[in-house]
């Protein structure tokens, strides 16, 4: 199979293109550098299936010479991070919209599949556990930037599902749950490679608020995998799907296990949201999936746990560190 990742230089896009080489498929990476880098496919390059374009998701012209040569996209290009968001709202709604609305319409043409990735941050500030498919969406006022994010992936899965219904485009919406692992930055925020930065470089591990805030940690090869057989599941067509590990961890206990296994003198420190993210933050208490779709079509089913999880990131950090 030929597929077009759109950020395809990023955390996740590098890992999908990878594991579809590995898999014998050809892969153009259409990347616009803006946050994923040369360095995360530089190991892909002289692998004669892979092509990398340098370009924007919003060249249209650009977009539906690289769909057609493809027999599906998987569209990833998009803003990440809480901190990138809020800092800069114009460019995420832009990105996020109007970047799905030129691949959605480019696809069309063709009558190319497209996998379009979602957040769990459409679920917004609801705090039902576990989260399903088909649960309301629950978004704080226009006021906090943080919401512009979780509506402008509702309007790309509105879309892509529109279309589906007008013409039978074959479309599947991928909800991600908090993936992690290595190439994945903490310079938007994440979690994950800044606590295991943190200990790394014996600086305090930064707990925000109290700690009590819930996520599920999934591994990116994990969630890869998940995509792969996507691409291949007729069932999955027209449907959206949660991709995310279903066992919860606090912050708070993800800082603990992270000191434990990484530096046991690591010190940890609580800062409120206001110092991180100004005034009025609003974060998500609890956001646990429910895999049960995922499971019954693609036989999803996790199995990397946090551990493991934050020991292969340090292995990927150290080197990093060393390197920089
Ligand atoms: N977080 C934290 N310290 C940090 C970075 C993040 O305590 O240095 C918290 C953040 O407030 C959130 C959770 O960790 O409650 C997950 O944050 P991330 O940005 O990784 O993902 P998301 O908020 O999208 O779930």
């Amino acid at each position: 199979m030929r597929v077009l990742i759109t950020g395809g230089a990023g955390f996740i896009g590098s890992h999908l293109a990878e594991i579809l080489l590995q898999n014998d498929h050809s892969v153009i990476c259409l990347d616009n550098l803006s946050t994923g880098s040369e360095e995360n496919i530089k190991h892909l390059r002289q692998n004669p299936r892979f092509r990398f374009v340098e370009g924007d998701i919003f060249n249209a012209a650009v977009v539906e010479h690289l769909v057609r040569e493809v027999d599906a996209v998987v569209h990833l290009a998009a803003a990440v991070g809480v901190k990138l968001i809020i800092e800069d709202p114009v460019s995420t709604i832009e990105t996020n919209i109007h970047g799905t609305q030129t691949i959605l319409s480019a696809a069309s043409k063709h009558n190319t599949k497209v996998l379009i990735a979602s957040s769990s941050e459409v679920y917004g500030k609801l705090e039902k556990i576990p989260l399903s498919e088909e649960d309301d969406m629950l978004f704080g006022p226009t006021v906090h930037a943080r919401w512009c994010y979780a509506c402008s992936k509702a309007v790309d899965e509105f879309l892509a599902l529109a279309h589906h219904k007008r013409t039978g485009l074959p479309v599947v919406i991928m909800r991600f749950f908090n993936i992690v692992g290595p190439r994945q930055t903490g310079r938007y925020g994440m979690v994950v490679p800044r606590f295991v930065e943190q200990a790394l470089t014996n600086r305090p591990i930064t707990v925000y608020s109290d700690g009590s805030q819930v996520r599920c940690f999934l591994y990116v090869r994990e969630a890869v995998d998940a995509v792969m057989r996507l691409l291949y599941e007729e069932k999955a067509v027209g449907e959206v799907i949660n991709i995310g590990h279903p066992e919860p961890i606090t912050i708070l206990q993800l800082a603990q296990t992270v000191r434990k296994l990484l530096n046991p003198d690591a010190e940890i420190t609580f800062i409120p949201y206001e110092q991180v993210y100004g005034k009025g933050f609003e974060d998500i208490k609890k956001r646990v999936p429910s895999i049960e779709k995922a499971s019954r079509l693609i036989g999803f089913s996790p199995k990397v746990g946090i551990e493991e999880i934050i020991k292969i990131t340090a292995d990927w950090m150290k080197k990093k560190i060393v390197s920089s």
